[in-house]
């Protein structure tokens, strides 16, 4: 990604950061690579472990993958570090995964998201699904719904499991190719297949949400009417397993209705309380969701505001100085140690050329300083976007004057 179009990227990972960390959450950074098995372990029956891994053997012999995706990582730190509980992170970055490159759908594609780590409590997750909601509002994202689903726990889903297969197996032939061979291992996956031969074989399927034990239903109502509490609108959709084995209870996913249904999920996550335990950690529930970067930035596009998101970025004031350069050294330093965004023209341009430069930097305040300025003290500040406003300050007051037209 160039300069020129990362403005919004860096404009969309702020804003999460700003608001995972208004809610209590710490960067995390983890490494690119681990042990194969780290995310082995998460879900060796999913199809981002099993087809879509980059795995390779290092000069060592060890077998190595590119992340596939970050909870398996910030679990695995969990248990290696043991911070106390509950532990909030937040993360950015990129992932891998050996998938057809499509629109929407990359080989390296980045992601940002939280987990909460060490509280069942139901108000956790709610918290957790307030801060996505937040993000998409916060980055222009307003046609976005919000799936939500509840996938039991060790005690109702094995009962559960069992009616689904038995369910599978009498409509095994109306399945589509590949889940007529095999389902046995992860049933709750046909659920979620794209393919219109098991969406309709599924239709009348038995559903989790009807078979949650008393617990279940309880954690559900109270995340349900967090929601409600806090005005976040969500649709209940019982197809909604997600990807990855690990996930209990909730589960949710933003849909970005500005993009092709087809490649619309713009992230997701839910609760996996038994992940920590499974990777060989002290039994420890956890909440969190990833969101994918290039994705929500194609909706932010769909909906005609990635420009503003990118305003971040833009320059205050350009300095134009064709009167020996002395200015457009001193004076930028000066306007960037105030915490200005400033920029100048190298190589004794000609004014025609600094003032062009200065157009085609976006910057909102030219400050000018040609012989005549020089010779009198003072600098010229033009407002580059209202054109014909100019006028000329004593050099000593140009630093409080742009503040005071910039308002910051
Ligand atoms: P997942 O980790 O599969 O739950 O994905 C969470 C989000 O990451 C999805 O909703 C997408 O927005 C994004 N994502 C997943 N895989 C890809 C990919 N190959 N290319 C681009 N974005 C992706």
């Amino acid at each position: 990604m160039m300069p020129a179009d990362s403005g919004p990227w860096e404009g969309l990972v702020a804003a999460f950061a700003r608001i995972a960390e208004a809610a209590g959450y710490g960067l995390i950074i983890t490494p690119t690579f681990e042990d194969l098995a780290v995310f082995q372990r998460v879900g060796a029956s999913t199809d981002v472990v099993r087809k879509e891994m980059y795995d390779f053997k290092d000069k060592g012999g060890r077998h190595l993958a590119l992340r596939p995706e970050v909870t398996a990582s910030v679990v695995r730190a969990f248990i290696q570090h043991r911070p106390p509980v509950p532990w909030k992170s937040w993360y950015a970055g990129s992932n891998f995964r050996y998938e057809r490159p499509q629109a929407g759908r990359y080989r390296e594609f980045r992601q940002v998201g939280i987990e909460a780590l060490g509280s069942a409590d139901p108000d956790l997750d709610v918290e957790v699904v307030a801060l996505g909601w937040e993000f998409y509002a916060a980055v222009g994202a307003s046609r976005v719904e919000l799936l939500l689903n509840s996938l039991g726990d060790g005690n109702c889903r094995p009962a559960y499991r069992s009616l689904l297969l038995a369910y599978l197996n009498d409509h095994r032939s109306e399945l589509c190719e590949e889940h007529q061979g095999r389902f046995e291992e992860n049933p709750l996956r046909v659920l979620d297949c794209k393919k219109p031969a098991c969406k309709e074989a599924v239709a009348g399927a038995p559903r989790q949400l009807d078979h949650l034990c008393d617990d279940c239903a309880a954690h559900f109502a109270r995340v349900r009417a967090g929601l409600d509490s806090l005005g976040i609108v969500y649709t209940i959709d019982t197809s909604l397993v997600r990807g990855l084995d690990y996930y209990t209870r909730t589960t949710f996913e933003y849909a970005g209705l500005a993009l092709d249904s087809a490649q619309n999920g713009l992230g997701g996550g839910g609760r996996y309380d038994g992940l920590v335990g499974a990777m060989g950690g002290p039994e420890t529930p956890g909440v969190g969701f990833a969101l994918g970067v290039d994705r929500t930035l194609l909706a932010v596009q769909a909906e005609g505001r990635l420009e503003s998101l990118g305003e971040g970025r833009q320059l205050d004031a350009f300095v134009v100085d064709f009167a020996g350069g002395d200015s457009a050294r001193d004076l930028t330093a000066r306007l960037r140690a105030a915490g200005f965004k400033a920029d100048r023209a190298f190589d004794g341009r000609s004014p025609k050329a600094q003032f062009k430069a200065a157009d085609r930097s976006g910057a909102r305040l030219a400050l000018v300083i040609g012989p005549d300025e020089a010779a009198r003290g003072q600098v010229a500040i033009k407002d580059l976007k209202q054109s014909g406003d100019q006028e000329t300050v004593a050099a000593s007051d140009v630093v409080e004057e742009v503040r005071q037209r910039l308002g910051h």
